[in-house]
């Protein structure tokens, strides 16, 4: 059999045509708990001013500004105290001239009172069994009072659907009485792993066998893209038993991932599956390195990526082509942030294509600094596991040297610039 021949697309032009694809989203309630880092299937409209009530941001005590007009440190003025409140806590006094109430933080001003002064500005004293306090300076009308509505007022706007429930989302959320917010479902990305030479990770080894680590790997990938990965098992390079999996498989998922069979060797199978299925084969081949053999087929609506079955090429596959098509169909930013970075080693190897070093970028106080984290081959799976990065060496370049300013993509900070303007 001659191998075919495929001709290669850069990989911005790949993430194009994956992009002009969607999921079809359902939203489900989950409780305010359980809702971290999914997305949110709603906007957030403030249903109340915050704070809903002007507060005091300090312990001290409410009063009249116009009491303090001419207080200064040498002729004081004396206001009566004639209540105390603490936080959660309404006074039914109304404070008038020459009045002041004990406030502590969060409190509710009193009818009356427009300024609060804080403890460490007055003097405290009793006089014939009242208690009153000296107060040595102005205060202007409003001061030191957190007023209603002055962080959001009933009404706004606050976050748009397709938002990550961060932590501080999720204060939000308590903020306006979530106990149940709407979020999308996470879409079921189904995987296989493919290969007579993959043992099971509980399997000893065998001559001629390795463990599958792609099958965890890229599920675990998945599971941070904020999919289900729903894992389907090995299997082994049979056309027949491949192809009856991965078609029945289709009908339970809405994205599916496979990792190797997808080159030109003797028992890469899953071309001819495509061809079988009658999918539309996106594209097959990248000008990239590693994971040039990534390719990612459309049937039916459904988005099947073939990702290498290389570790450090099913990994970046993963990172440039599933990434981007989970978040967008959340409406979440698609793509890993770009930023510059300076080399730390000599990286002697010249680029014909464009080339993702799986690296570690450090914040430093010289500034971003970027390192390769192993042995730069698709095969390598070691070089994974300290990675935060990929250096992104543009195709057609040299050898680069320490110290040189290199781009750099981050797997941990999302952003909606797409790097590859190419
Ligand atoms: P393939 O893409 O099927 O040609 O596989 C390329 C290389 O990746 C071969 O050396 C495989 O043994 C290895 N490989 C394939 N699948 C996996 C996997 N699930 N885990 C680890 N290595 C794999
Ligand atoms: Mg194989």
């Amino acid at each position: 059999m001659v191998a075919e021949r495929r001709s290669p697309i850069q990989i911005g032009e790949g993430v194009r045509r994956v992009l002009k694809y969607s999921l079809h989203k359902t939203s489900e309630q989950v409780a305010i708990e359980k809702s971290l880092y999914r997305i949110l299937a709603e906007d957030l409209i403030a249903d109340h001013d915050v704070p809903p009530f002007n507060r005091s941001p300090y312990d001290g005590f409410a009063l009249k500004a116009e009491d303090t007009e001419n207080a200064s440190q040498q002729h004081p003025i004396f206001l009566k105290v004639i209540d105390e409140i603490g936080a959660g806590e309404v006074s039914t006094a109304t404070v008038d001239r020459g009045e002041a109430v004990r406030i502590m933080t969060g409190a509710a001003i009193p009818e009356g009172a427009n300024a609060v002064a804080m403890f460490e500005v007055v003097k405290e004293q009793e006089q014939d069994g009242n208690q009153t306090i000296e107060v040595g300076r102005r205060f202007s009308k409003g001061q030191n009072i957190s007023r209603r509505g002055e962080d959001t007022s009933e009404g706004t706007r606050l976050l748009k659907k397709g938002t990550t429930i961060t932590p501080g989302v999720i204060a939000l959320l308590a903020t306006f009485g979530y106990k149940y917010v709407s979020v999308y479902e996470k879409p079921r990305v189904g995987i296989f792993a493919t290969g007579t030479e993959l043992l099971d990770i509980d399997e000893p080894l065998q001559s001629g066998k390795i463990r599958n680590s792609n099958a965890y790997m890229i599920a675990s990938q998945v599971e941070k893209m904020g999919g289900e990965p729903v894992y389907f098992g090995k299997l082994k390079d049979d056309f027949e038993a491949c192809f009856v999996a991965v078609t029945k498989s289709l009908s339970e998922v809405d994205v599916l991932i496979t990792t190797g069979g997808v080159s030109v060797g003797d028992y890469d199978y899953l071309p001819a599956i495509y061809k079988k299925l009658g999918a539309n084969v996106l594209f097959n081949k990248l000008a990239m390195r590693p994971g040039s053999v990534t390719t990612v087929a459309e049937y039916n609506g459904k988005l099947l990526f073939g990702l290498s079955g290389n570790p450090s090429a099913c990994f970046v596959g993963g990172e440039l082509f599933v990434r981007p098509f989970l978040k967008q169909s959340y409406g979440d930013l698609p793509y890993l942030a770009k930023t510059k970075a300076v080399l730390q080693t000599d990286f002697p190897k010249a680029n014909p294509f464009t080339r993702l070093v799986r690296s570690r970028v450090e914040f430093t106080t010289n500034g971003i600094e970027v390192q390769p984290t192993g042995l730069d081959k698709s095969s390598s799976v070691t070089s994974i596991a300290e990675a935060n990065a990929f250096i992104m060496f543009p195709g057609g370049t040299r050898s680069f040297e320490k110290g040189a300013t290199v781009d750099v993509l981050l797997f941990d900070q999302q952003s909606g610039i797409n790097p590859w303007n190419e």
